[in-house]
C-alpha cells in the first residue's frame, strides 16, 4: 500500500492519528493550547485525547468551555495548514497556529463568559487574552 508523507516533513508517513497530535508539528501546537488552558499532562493518541476531551469538557462553565472550543480550532487550524502546505506550498510557523487559535477562542469565549469568575477563570481569561472577563 502506498503512504503519503506528511505534509509537515517529521519524516513520518501520514495518518489521522498522526496527524492528531503524533506530529511533531501538531504536538507542539496542542502542547502550547493545553497550557492555555492550564492542563498539563503528556499527548494522548488521537482516540484518547477525543475521549479525554469528550470526559472533561461536559457542562457550560467556563473552564469546560475552554477545552471544548481550544480542541475544535486546534484540529480546525491544523488541518487547513495541512492544506496549506499540500495544495498552496504556503507554510506557516507554530506561532502563527497558536496565535489564529487563540484570536478564535478568545472572539468566541468574549461574547459569552460575562458570569462571575474565581480566580481560575481569570487566569484561564488571561491565558486566552479575553479581556472582558
Ligand atoms: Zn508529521
Amino acid at each position: 500500500m502506498d503512504t503519503v508523507s506528511c505534509t509537515f516533513n517529521c519524516g513520518e508517513d501520514e495518518s489521522v492519528a498522526h496527524l492528531f497530535f503524533a506530529c511533531t508539528y501538531s504536538s507542539y501546537v496542542w502542547r502550547k493550547v493545553l497550557s492555555f488552558c492550564d492542563i498539563f499532562r503528556s499527548l494522548l493518541p488521537w482516540l484518547d485525547e477525543i475521549q479525554w476531551m469528550v470526559d472533561h469538557s461536559r457542562g457550560k462553565a467556563l473552564p469546560q468551555k475552554l477545552r471544548k472550543l481550544p480542541f475544535g480550532a486546534t484540529t480546525y487550524h491544523i488541518w487547513l495548514e495541512r492544506n496549506r502546505r499540500c495544495f498552496q506550498n504556503t507554510f506557516l510557523p507554530h506561532e502563527a497556529i497558536i496565535r489564529k487559535i487563540q484570536v478564535d477562542v478568545a472572539a468566541k469565549v468574549s461574547t459569552i463568559a460575562q458570569e462571575g469568575h474565581g480566580e481560575r477563570e481569570h487566569n484561564l481569561c488571561i491565558n486566552w487574552g479575553i479581556n472582558t472577563c
